[in-house]
């Protein structure tokens, strides 16, 4: 009873986006981890080391509620603690990691609506959120290129303000080539923020599979910090270690007893009582291998094959 709670709210607050399979055709070995997923170092936010910008974008859609001033501080204060969270870990962990949380602001507002994104103006279409289905990611991509392209019109280089519509952008992963030319890194963590914290419909990270073209970013609809972070770790590779469908072979039944307080299990629980189990802290790059154990947990229908 407890479990299926358990499982339904973390179902209702996340979902990874993937095409992924992660099945391996060959007898099942250990350390072989890089079968299991390809998310690990993948795209433009590789590892999470080093120099990081979350770039929050606040997008005011037909489905939720405009963004007002202190929805959009509170919001930010969230970003900035799970942020902090993220920054704390590093350093448990012995890593080197600095996250600056950067507000997307347009002609000096802190919001714009989705109609601006012109000359076709596309409304987020929520329910999709939650799907699995190719189609419906390409709505979604659709949605972020035309924001992305719009709020690129707020995000320019000193140096190109008289030049004016120079190397225009007409995508997400033009912008965020932009974002990691003006803030001098590779790791760019693109959010678009949607005022829907009442709904509780999901938040999604796409491409976090991806190799390229597309890049990842994430569309929240949240303002929890556990959630923030939870969304920004899958940019990083982390992947969901709750019970759904697009990993069949994780048995997570092992993994709720070892890791009750995992954030990519759970997050209806406050941020500091949440922690990185070596799992999540590989596919981010934090430890370069995984033990038998933790691969087993990853494996385990191959495990009772092989027995
Ligand atoms: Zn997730």
């Amino acid at each position: 009873m407890k479990l299926n709670n358990l499982f339904i709210v973390s179902l209702l607050l996340c979902f990874t986006l993937s095409a992924c399979s992660i099945f391996i055709n060959s007898e099942p070995k250990y350390g072989y981890q890089e079968r299991i997923a390809t998310t690990k170092n993948q795209n433009v936010c590789g590892l999470l080391k080093d120099s990081v910008v979350v770039y929050a974008i606040f997008v005011d859609v037909n489905q939720y509620h405009p963004w007002t001033v202190y929805d959009i501080e509170s919001t930010m204060d969230s970003l900035n603690k799970a942020m902090s969270w993220v920054e704390a870990q590093a350093v448990i962990n012995g890593q080197s990691l600095g996250i600056t949380s950067v507000m997307h602001k347009q002609q000096s507002k802190w919001s714009f609506h989705e109609g601006k994104a012109k000359p076709k103006p596309l409304s987020l279409n929520l329910n999709l959120l939650s799907s699995r289905k190719r189609k419906h990611h390409g709505h979604v991509d659709s949605w972020a290129n035309k924001i992305a392209a719009y709020a690129a019109r707020g995000v320019k280089k000193p140096s190109e303000s008289k030049v004016g519509t120079k190397n225009k952008i007409v995508n997400v992963e033009r912008l965020i080539a932009r974002l990691r030319d003006l803030y001098e890194t590779d790791n760019v963590a693109l959010m678009f923020f949607l005022n829907g914290y009442y709904e509780n419909n999901p938040s999604m990270s796409l491409h976090t599979y991806s190799s390229g073209p597309e890049v990842e970013y994430t569309v929240m609809t949240n303002k929890n910090p556990a959630i923030i972070a939870h969304e920004f770790l899958h940019l990083f590779g982390a992947l969901d270690l709750y019970p759904h469908d697009v990993h069949p072979t994780f048995n997570y039944a092992e993994l709720e007893e070892t890791y009750p307080d995992e954030i990519m299990r759970i997050q209806h629980k406050e941020i500091n009582r949440l922690m990185l189990s070596p799992i999540t802290k590989y596919y981010i790059g934090w430890q370069t291998s995984l033990d038998k154990e933790n691969t087993r947990m990853l494996y385990h229908l191959y495990d009772v094959i092989e027995y």
